[in-house]
């Protein structure tokens, strides 16, 4: 969910059912601004505050990517 503003791109920008601004998902069911091949955020800079708060090697982020079959 996008709560502040920190320059998200529109491209990459969806709604919600109540509204809300949310990054937008591919059909994949990712976020569209993730980079495929390197798992990378292809906007950083302008990344959500709920991505910058995520940290990450945390355990939320450990079990995420266990949960995905992330193990690269
Ligand atoms: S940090 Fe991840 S979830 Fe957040 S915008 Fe970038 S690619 Fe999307």
């Amino acid at each position: 969910m996008i709560i502040t503003d920190t320059g998200v791109p529109e491209e990459y920008i969806d709604r919600d059912e109540w509204g809300s601004e949310v990054m937008l998902r591919l059909d994949d069911g990712w976020c569209a601004a993730v980079d495929r091949d390197t798992l990378m955020c292809t906007i950083y800079e302008n990344r959500p505050w709920i991505c910058r708060e995520f940290e990450m090697a945390s355990y939320e982020c450990e079990e995420e990517r266990k949960e995905q079959g992330i193990d690269k």
